[in-house]
């Protein structure tokens, strides 16, 4: 018998160092024995600004200084504070709320806490999400957790382009052996490859949802993480694709992980929500009422001060328009790191996923782990995932992009 403690389901658990974990602190004793100015911590899931210094938005940080204790610190409702919740739903749609559907919200820390009760909540036991292959490795995490278990899709086709044709096999071999499927997309601006799903492509998604809906005991959930949207463009162009999710059938469920993390670039404030979009008011109302349980039962509330901050900031114009000024400035340098990146990466040849907007790039890389261990002999450390290289742009200073690509190119 095992001398260690833990319940049998908990077993082993965590065994696994964190591969973000382990670059990072590589960095950091590189930077401790040869200096900040040598070293490119390309593995940075966080905005630094171009001193290297943590970003956040000063009309934030001022909100967060004369907001009353009470309204920082207090409990929030279960489920959030009302005004929140509405905040949510308007800040996500914007003007696209798509024809005969009704939304409601339900707060959580971060969309983390969004995806977990999804999971939870419209999966049975043992059963499987649908993820694409590239994707943020906390899926996997956060179903493992919670006994659900994961499949995957290819995102890219051949040519680089969403590949539709893998989301419709997949998604059908899993409702052969389901009575449901939670089918994950992340967009805009991806992680880890900054691609966003084009309008063409949504409509053919939605098509084939529709299909499979055609099965009335089958279940279709749909999730759309937007973790990145605020960073993809402008509101109205990246909301637009939201119209096209007009009078589903009552079996598709559209569900949205809204955060707050980087969006406000408030990532330890935990605050997000869980919304549901769908042609039944009974739909939204069971999403609500199951979801603020489980709120209950397992982290109790959200954090009031940043509830109240998105709320605000949906009911006072100044503050928006600082804010949404404050992140403008951020995205437009992300984007003129990126491009600097692109653009080296062309001359050079290296092939890099097709990168958007967002926090990372990706490089496919069939030798990921020894190339970003070649990497670090240029004092480069970036993350290497399953069979590709994530290069953090939200972290990296302009003066220090040039030269990677070319790095790269060589340790592959
Ligand atoms: N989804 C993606 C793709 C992410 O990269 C992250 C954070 O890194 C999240 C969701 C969730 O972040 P949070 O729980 O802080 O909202």
């Amino acid at each position: 018998s095992s001398t260690f403690m833990v319940a049998s389901h908990a077993a082993n658990k965590g065994a696994k160092p964190d591969p973000v974990f382990a670059v990072s602190k590589a960095a950091t004793d590189a930077i401790a024995a040869i200096g900040k100015e040598k070293v490119v911590n390309a593995s940075i899931g966080a905005i630094y600004d171009e001193e290297e210094q943590f970003a956040s938005f000063p009309a934030v940080q001022n909100y967060f200084k004369q907001i009353s204790p009470e309204e920082l610190m207090n409990y929030a409702p279960i489920g959030g504070l009302p005004d929140f919740l509405q905040a949510a739903i308007d800040v996500t749609f914007q003007g696209n709320f798509p024809e005969n559907s009704f939304a409601r919200a339900v707060a959580t820390p971060g969309g983390t806490g969004a995806i977990r009760h999804l999971f939870f909540n419209y999966l049975e036991q043992g059963q499987k999400a649908l993820i694409p292959d590239w994707s943020w490795g906390n899926y996997r995490t956060i179903a493992h957790e919670h006994q659900r278990d994961i499949d995957t899709y290819m995102l890219f086709d051949e040519n680089n382009r969403f590949n539709i044709n893998s989301l419709k096999e997949k998604t059908g071999a899993l409702l052969k052996v389901q009575d449901r499927v939670v089918v994950v997309f992340n967009t805009p601006a991806h992680n880890p490859t900054g691609h966003s799903v084009t309008d063409a492509d949504w409509v053919q998604i939605i098509d084939f949802m529709k299909e499979c809906a055609q099965d009335q005991q089958k279940k279709i959930i749909l999730l759309l993480d937007i973790a990145y949207i605020e960073f993809a463009g402008e509101p109205e162009e990246t909301r637009k694709f939201f119209r096209l999710f007009h009078d589903l059938p009552q079996n598709i469920l559209v569900t949205i992980a809204f955060s707050m993390s980087k969006s406000f670039l408030i990532y330890g404030m935990r605050s997000g929500a869980l919304i549901g979009l769908s042609s039944s008011q009974e739909v939204v109302n069971e999403l609500s009422q199951v979801n603020i349980a489980s709120n209950r039962g397992v982290w109790s509330n959200g954090t009031r001060g940043a509830q109240r901050l998105l709320a605000d900031v949906w009911k006072n114009p100044q503050l928006k328009e600082a804010i949404d000024q404050e992140r403008a400035a951020y995205r437009q340098l992300m984007a003129k790191r990126a491009g600097i990146f692109m653009e080296e990466a062309q001359e050079v040849g290296l092939n890099t996923f097709p990168y958007h907007s967002g926090f990372f790039i990706t490089i496919p890389a069939a030798n990921s782990a020894e190339a970003t261990q070649k990497l670090t002999q240029d004092h480069i450390y970036a993350l290497a995932l399953n069979k590709g290289i994530r290069i953090a742009i939200c972290g990296i200073p302009t003066y220090k992009i040039p030269g990677i690509a070319g790095k790269i190119k060589k340790a592959l």
